[in-house]
């Protein structure tokens, strides 16, 4: 019998970055997705509809589909645009977005331009590889704490976005100045104290500066940000971010106003039920 091959679909990088999901329910399971980049095939997945198939061996580059792979395009997507709205440059920064059994996690030192969902490493809570041919982030210490530790959090993003890296760098965190500092969970925003990149050491400081809050800085380094998803973390991060921006400005002229704790717990009562900030993923 003759075999019959499945028809492959070719699509560009960018084209596929904002059509996947539709994408993906126009495909065959099964059929064969062919990325380009310039004319270039970069990338050829295999589409999976509804269950995965089971990862492959543990070190084997994942040559057909992926498990999770609308929680790895949304990894991709939000990394993209952390660097193309300036949150973020080059390869700095890292994400992870909780799934069954663990945590997906950005691939170490990987061009977010040029990552497939192939690249996104999957870990145990403990750090262990589960599945992927990269080596996860070197923050893969501070995800799993902090994943650990906060079980509302379905999503981290790490950024070395500019003005909270340059109040971080003065060791200063974001006191009430401004009643927005409410989105990161409580009345001001703390800045961890500075440790080396991808130690435990530093994800011990962050834990503890992330205590009762959803974002924090870190000193001479950057910020983080929880949310429920990596959208929700996200927007965060845009807050924090221009938080920091506002609060160095202020600063540059004389001491900002603080608003006190009174007014801060009103807005934190208000922010409870006020759209887009609900249910803080505490
Ligand atoms: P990774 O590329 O290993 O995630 O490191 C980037 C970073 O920001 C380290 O803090
Ligand atoms: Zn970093």
């Amino acid at each position: 019998m003759m075999k019959q091959s499945r028809p492959v679909l070719s699509v560009n990088a960018t084209a596929a970055n904002q059509r996947f999901s539709r994408l993906l329910a126009e495909s065959e399971q099964g059929q064969d997705i062919v990325i380009t980049r310039r004319g270039r095939p970069v990338a050829r997945l295999q589409s999976i509809h509804a269950e995965a198939e089971p990862a492959p061996p543990l070190g084997t580059p994942v040559a057909g589909g992926v498990p999770d792979f609308e929680k790895r395009m949304d990894i991709i997507e939000a990394c993209r645009k952390m660097n193309a709205i300036g949150l973020n440059q080059g390869t700095s920064g890292n994400a992870s977005v909780r799934v069954e059994g663990g945590m997906l996690i950005t691939p170490s030192g990987m061009d977010y331009d040029t990552m497939v969902p192939a690249d996104i490493v999957k870990i145990g809570i403990s750090g262990r590889l589960l599945h992927g041919h990269r080596r996860p982030s070197s923050e893969w210490h501070f995800h799993c704490r902090v994943m650990e530790a906060r079980p509302r959090a379905g999503a981290i993003l790490h950024t070395h976005s500019i003005n909270a890296t340059a109040l971080a760098c003065l060791g200063r965190g974001i006191p009430s100045f401004h009643y927005m500092v409410a989105v990161a969970g409580g009345r001001d925003i703390r800045c961890a104290p500075y440790a080396t990149f991808g130690t435990e050491e530093l994800a011990g400081a962050v834990l503890e500066a992330l205590d009762g809050r959803l974002a924090c800085l870190m000193a001479n380094h950057g910020m983080l940000v929880l949310g429920r998803d990596i959208e929700d973390a996200f927007k965060r991060a845009v807050e924090v971010e221009t938080l920091a921006a506002q609060y160095l400005k202020a600063l540059a002229v004389g001491e900002p106003n603080l608003l006190s704790d009174a007014e801060m717990d009103v807005v934190l009562e208000k922010f409870r039920t006020y759209s887009g900030w609900a249910e803080p993923a505490r």
